[in-house]
């Protein structure tokens, strides 16, 4: 058992509740232990059970889902768990010790209810003064070893429970110790039981058993324990390639973001350089509409005033007499040489923006 009961760790709570049913949430009272180690109060057990499936041959544990099947008389049947009753009733005498200077302890040797003073561990019994006085007279009881509260109080002597000391008897032999280990039905029996049933059975004696389940659980508890540094080291490997993973991912993620950041540098670049192309071809095209106006303008005017001219000349010719025409002969043909000398204006250059 894990538990060294002192008086200094009875105060500590962990140790208390350890010893409380999870099920009433009070102190273990008979417990029972089921497959899963889990302990609860036989009268627990068999609440449960109503509550769960009375004619079932399962029980669910409360705590932790695991079935323990039943046999014969159901939860009676379950094993005690004698460890946790001799506990609960240790840390309830210390308690009992401890409070009021111990008040509450009478003596078990009178019927007088009298307060404790001491304890004969021979008797097994608290003893009031006046007991404690006869027993220091009676030649029989003066080799007795006697406590006093005070040395169970301040923890130099520890209360054991009787239940510690107690041998189980066999169930079908009731006055005979359960002493003999079967190997073959893995069960503890009597000497009895081994004769008459077990004879061919490998047996063995209990402190040799118990040595040898020691040492298989001692065995199978490292080898938890190992599984359990493995496991560790696993989770400590598994959380470093984790991070390493988001790492990485934190890592590309900045990449891809970098990468798209300088193309939509590249695309502002591009759509700047557009809106300064389109603006320069914009001022070339207006430049070449103004052009193109003053030569249509030009050539316009040109056909007018050439139509003027003509008409002139026409008229001339048609009224003038034959004197007027060979002295204005000159000027007319001056006027008429000035519109065919004149060549049409043309668009400046050819119809191209750019390169
Ligand atoms: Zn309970
Ligand atoms: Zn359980
Ligand atoms: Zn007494
Ligand atoms: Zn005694
Ligand atoms: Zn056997
Ligand atoms: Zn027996």
């Amino acid at each position: 058992m894990a538990f060294r009961v002192t008086a200094q760790s009875v105060l500590e709570k962990i140790s208390v509740d350890h010893l409380e049913c999870s099920i009433c949430t009070n102190r273990f009272r008979q417990p029972k232990l089921l497959d899963c180690l889990h302990s609860f109060c036989l009268q627990c057990l068999h609440d449960l059970r109503q509550s769960q499936d009375p004619s079932g041959t399962k029980l669910t544990c409360p705590l932790c889902r695991r079935e323990t099947m039943l046999k014969g008389s159901g939860v009676a049947d379950l094993p005690n768990n004698f460890a946790f009753s001799a506990l609960v009733e240790e840390v309830t005498m210390q308690e009992n010790l401890l409070e009021g200077q111990g008040s509450k302890i009478k003596c078990q040797n009178c019927d007088e209810e009298n307060q404790a003073v001491s304890r004969c561990m021979d008797c097994d019994n608290f003893l009031c003064e006046e007991c404690q006085k006869a027993h220091g007279r009676m030649a029989v009881m003066k080799s007795h070893k006697i406590y006093t509260l005070a040395q169970f109080q301040s923890g130099e002597i520890v209360y054991k429970s009787k239940l510690r000391e107690e041998v189980p008897k066999c169930g079908k032999h009731p006055d005979q110790n359960l002493n003999v280990y079967c190997n073959t039905c893995q069960q503890v029996i009597c000497t009895t039981c081994s004769v008459l049933d077990h004879a061919k059975h490998s047996l063995t004696g209990l402190p040799e058993a118990a040595e040898k389940c020691k040492k298989k659980v001692t065995e199978m508890v490292q080898k938890s324990e190992r599984r359990k540094t493995q496991l560790s080291t696993t989770i400590k490997e598994t959380s470093k390639s984790r991070e390493e993973l988001d790492a990485m991912f934190a890592n590309t993620q900045k990449k891809i973001s970098k990468k798209v950041a300088k193309i939509q540098k590249e695309i502002t670049k591009i759509q700047k350089e557009e809106q300064k192309l389109l603006k320069e071809t914009d001022t070339i095209y207006k430049d070449k509409t103004i052009a193109f106006e003053a030569v249509q303008a030009t050539n316009r005017k040109e056909v007018t005033q050439t139509e003027h001219k003509l008409e002139e000349v026409k008229q001339l010719m048609n009224q003038a007499s034959c004197y007027e025409i060979l002295e204005l002969q000159q000027k007319l043909l001056h006027n008429l040489s000035e519109l065919t000398g004149k060549q049409p204006q043309q668009v400046p250059d050819k119809l191209t923006f750019m390169d």
